[in-house]
């Protein structure tokens, strides 16, 4: 799989048009010593989930405007999943989540494609099972957000594969990870 950047390719180190991909994910300059890995970058989404209703947020920019996607977001450097999670949660929802409100569910791989280039991403899902509703506000780059029945998750217009699969494992494949004990 191919990245797309524009085309001379100059090397950032040594400025010549010699920057050439090696394989799927290596850059390496053929005058000088720099190379580039677009090495996998790791996502954290929330399950949260109220009784048997499940959050989803609208997303506000593209890749997949106006589909349907787990809050959360890219990790940043020297962030765990947690603590990603945890901020991308008050940015998108206000919402305050201790890390022992976040059992771990999966990870999937996926991509995602942002200002023509193509960001390969490992994105790793949280359960956090709530006793009752709390009050949120869609923020940052959220559109909207709305609670879905289990029974009936908008498969036809989820945003990402690997929110798909992640979403069909908690209702189809693995829904004895869901705990009448709410925290
Ligand atoms: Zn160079």
């Amino acid at each position: 799989m191919s990245i797309h950047l524009p085309t001379p390719r100059f090397c950032p180190q040594c400025g010549q048009t010699s920057l050439k991909q090696r394989d799927a994910k290596k850059w390496a300059c053929q005058q000088c010593q720099f190379s580039y890995f677009h090495n996998m970058a790791s996502t954290a989404g929330a399950l949260i989930i109220v009784e048997q209703e499940l959050l989803l947020v609208e997303r506000a920019i593209n890749p997949k405007k106006g589909c349907w996607d787990l809050p959360g977001g890219f990790v940043e450097y020297h962030e765990s999943l947690e603590q990603g999670l945890q901020r991308e949660l008050e940015e998108e929802l206000g919402l305050l989540i201790t890390s022992q409100q976040l059992q771990y569910f999966g990870s999937y791989a996926n991509q995602y494609r942002y200002n023509e280039v193509l960001y390969h991403t490992c994105d790793a899902f949280f359960i956090c099972q709530l006793s009752h509703k709390p009050n949120l506000h869609a923020k940052d780059d959220v559109a909207s957000l709305q609670w879905h029945s289990l029974k009936k998750l908008p498969f036809n217009n989820i945003a990402f594969s690997s929110v798909n699969q992640g979403l069909n494992d908690l209702v189809k494949n693995r829904p004895q990870q869901l705990t009448n004990n709410s925290h």
